[in-house]
């Protein structure tokens, strides 16, 4: 598994002592963390990983931190940050109006639905990150598109240009080509629904301690993915199934 090529992308900028530290300065010295920027919990209607066995596996997986990003939910990603508050990042998934986005460092949920330039005004009220997660992905509904996209591209901080769980890898070529286009930062997710997957898609960053020098470490990443075996998706059509039956 190991084995499989892996693809590396790196922001563009490249590292510059003398601007843009993010926590601590001294580029050179700084020991990258490795980031999960995609992640779900039982708190999403399509998976079964618990907090609990999400900050675990994290652990076990030397990931230094991850943000949860349950589908329209942020219970999940507050109780494990109850268990982990070095580890977890509060995110959402956020359904709007016109596809998903994808925000961190959230303290409030945001409700789905909502058009998406409100959507994204109520994450930056309350100082969040914003990104369009698998935003070319042509087999999900739920995707934005690039015809949605490019309307309100300047809204958003980053957009996800490598999702592992993404069956056509010409759909992150497009994300990336977009993202570069158009100067935006790029991000990796796994988008985990089972703990095997998660360390699949992680971006390599200098540490960060706010929204502000997570975007700053982020202008430096390096992402570091793989695709994940198309049978994954099985899991989370498994994981609707139970929830399905339970709650009859
Ligand atoms: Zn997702």
């Amino acid at each position: 598994m190991e084995k499989e090529s892996q693809s590396v992308i790196r922001n563009s900028q490249p590292p510059n002592p003398a601007k843009n530290g993010g926590a601590g300065g001294g580029d050179s010295e700084i020991q990258n963390w490795t980031v999960e920027l995609h992640t779900h919990t039982s708190y999403s209607p399509d998976c079964l990983v618990t907090p609990e066995q999400l900050v675990a596996a994290c652990r076990r997986k030397g990931i230094d931190r991850v943000a949860i990003t349950d589908h329209n939910a942020i219970a999940g990603a507050l109780a494990a940050q109850q268990i982990a508050p070095d580890l977890v990042i509060v995110g959402e998934e956020i359904k709007t109006d016109c596809g998903e986005i994808i925000a961190y460092f959230l303290s409030e949920w945001v409700p789905p639905y909502l058009p998406v330039r409100e959507a994204i005004a109520r994450v930056r009220a309350q100082g969040g990150v914003v990104g369009v997660s698998h935003p070319c992905d042509r087999y999900r509904r739920e995707a934005m598109g690039a015809d949605r996209l490019l309307p309100i591209i300047d809204l958003v901080d980053a957009l996800e240009v490598f999702n592992a769980r993404c069956v056509h890898p010409a759909d992150n070529d497009r994300a990336r080509a977009i993202a570069q286009e158009r100067g935006k930062l790029m991000f990796a997710g796994s988008d985990a629904h089972t703990v095997s997957e998660l360390g699949q898609a992680t971006v390599r960053m200098p540490p960060f301690d706010s929204p502000q020098s997570f975007l700053n470490s982020l202008a430096k990443a390096e992402i570091h993915a793989r695709l994940s075996s198309p049978l994954v998706h099985f899991a989370s059509t498994y994981a609707k199934l139970v929830k399905r039956i339970a709650c009859r």
